[in-house]
């Protein structure tokens, strides 16, 4: 069976996992022996009961664990101002079974970040990491958004770069997606102080306003201008009924607005964090206010919603069955991340709504600054993502152990949380 694990870049297709798990030459490496009391590929293992387990092989294959999962925030745990962090590389070698225990994880991305397509962040994550990442296994902050394409016809979709978006949003299937860049090129005296660039005006639809009604506002990305595209959304929101060329005289009469996550701040390759979509969201709201005298109710999907980490549960189960025909749940999941707002207090209070375990473990390479108390506590807190796997595939080797419990096991890492 070829194995291209830490020699190359490392194919999870199907074909491949299967081969893991069922294929005729598999043998379980001799360091593995002493994990067998381990439920980690416990039922696995019972497949592989024919294979020839004391025969020595110079590059012994893999055996993945149907136990256990991971889910990882990206930025600020494996990438930072557009580089890996340097750990990241080895992390991800590491749950692919360059470990001692020779079990591979599956495990999932789930970040707030967005702007592209699925298929084009996988490709940017895939050649950062060295690792190839499949869209099956990945869910950025608007993802969960295309579950609403057949609700809503005609929306205005904001942030990101260029037309990025909007080819988002189409791929999602909502039918007709409009920009703050059409509503600009209709009507330029809309934003005093932004022109579009040639580009923009070229790739700009016009618009007959009067027959647009708006019926939903995405903020699918961050905004490259938050003037006028606060300005854009402040307009829509004080319609009537979202028809673009009416005003409202009682301000509860405009569209929904949803945006993609939360975080007000972000962590980038400037050494403090910057700023997010969830400064836009409260400046908007804060705004809207101010000039209308009535509250704004925006929907926020990303981390921390509950909504997003069920998503991500049902994307974990659907890319565990379909890549290692794995067909049921994680006893315990564990999410690693750098932002105790949005990581550790979602993944926490999902754990509470939950049958299996999701465990968080907040990293220091991010938001999170160390030495500091997170204002959401984790349940470990480790110095980078390398540390956060390995703790994380010891812990289950450790579970497994005679005598050690769950719980002693929790007391015992809970302690190095700052309280
Ligand atoms: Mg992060």
């Amino acid at each position: 069976m070829a194995n291209t694990l830490g020699t190359g870049r490392v194919r999870l297709d199907m074909d491949t996992a299967r081969a893991d798990v069922y294929g005729p030459n598999v043998v379980v490496p001799k360091h593995f022996m002493n994990f067998t009391s381990d439920h980690i590929f416990k039922s696995n293992m019972t497949k592989q009961d024919t294979s020839p387990i004391n025969t020595p092989m110079r590059n012994p294959p893999k055996v993945t664990s149907d136990d256990f999962a991971l889910a990882f925030d990206i930025d600020g745990v494996l990438i930072k101002g557009g580089k890996p962090i340097p750990e990241a590389v080895d992390a991800m070698k590491y749950i692919n079974g360059e470990n001692p225990y020779g079990v591979k994880v599956p495990y999932i991305f789930l970040t707030n970040g967005g702007g592209k397509t699925e298929k084009e962040r996988c490709l940017d994550l895939s050649r950062q990491l060295d690792l190839e990442v499949d869209p099956g296994q990945f869910i950025c902050g608007h993802t969960p958004m295309r579950e609403m394409a057949e609700r809503y016809h005609t929306v205005l979709v904001v942030g990101g770069e260029g037309e990025k978006c909007r080819v988002v949003a189409e791929g999602y299937g909502f039918k007709d997606v409009i920009t703050p860049g059409d509503i600009i090129k209709t009507r330029h005296d809309t934003t005093p102080f932004r022109t579009l660039t040639d580009e923009e005006h070229e790739n700009s639809r016009l618009l007959d306003l009067d027959k647009v009604r708006i019926e939903a506002i995405f903020v699918f990305a961050d905004s490259r201008d938050w003037a006028g595209d606060q300005q854009i959304i402040l307009d829509c929101l004080m319609t009537k009924d979202g028809w673009l060329n009416t005003r409202s005289e009682i301000f509860t009469e405009g569209p929904p607005v949803f945006f993609s996550h939360t975080d007000v701040v972000w962590s980038t390759s400037h050494e403090h964090s910057r700023l997010g979509m969830g400064a836009l969201r409260a400046s908007l709201e804060a705004v809207y206010t101010a000039i209308t005298g009535k509250d704004l109710n925006t929907i926020a999907f990303g981390k921390p919603q509950l909504g997003t980490y069920a998503f991500a549960t049902r994307l974990l189960q659907k890319w565990r069955k379909d890549s290692c025909a794995i067909d049921k749940p994680p006893s315990t999941v564990y999410f690693i991340g750098d932002t105790p707002e949005s990581d550790i207090r979602g993944t926490n209070e999902f754990n509470e709504t939950t049958e299996n375990d999701w465990f968080s473990i907040l990293v220091k390479t991010g938001v999170y600054q160390d030495g500091t108390v997170p204002r959401y506590p984790p349940r470990k807190i480790c110095d980078n993502v390398f540390d956060a796997v390995k703790f994380a595939i010891e812990r289950e080797h450790r579970k497994s152990s005679k005598g050690v419990t769950v719980s002693e096991l929790d007391y015992e890492t809970s302690e190095e949380v700052p309280k």
